[in-house]
């Protein structure tokens, strides 16, 4: 019997620019690409802000890859 591959999306932490508007994100279809509650505070223009530290829920990556088009880090890989 063969064995199933299964292909999941992976982030560079250290590519990642860790964008509150992430692209790959807002296209993932399964809402994989989820942000923790660690963050790091950060002043810009705006003021003081915080951005998120992106990760993928494993369980919830279905593999399609779209996130590594979206990405304009190119920080996102499949493995
Ligand atoms: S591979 Fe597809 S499902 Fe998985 S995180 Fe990227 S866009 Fe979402």
């Amino acid at each position: 019997m063969a064995k199933k591959i299964l292909v999941k999306a992976e982030i560079d932490q250290n590519r990642c620019d860790r964008s509150p508007g992430c692209p790959a994100r807002r296209a993932c279809p399964t809402n994989a690409i989820v942000s923790d509650t660690q963050t790091e505070t950060v002043f810009s223009y705006f003021g003081f802000g915080t951005k998120p530290n992106y990760s993928i829920e494993e369980d919830l990556c279905a593999g399609c890859g779209v996130c590594t088009a979206r990405c304009p880090m190119g920080a996102i890989t499949m493995r």
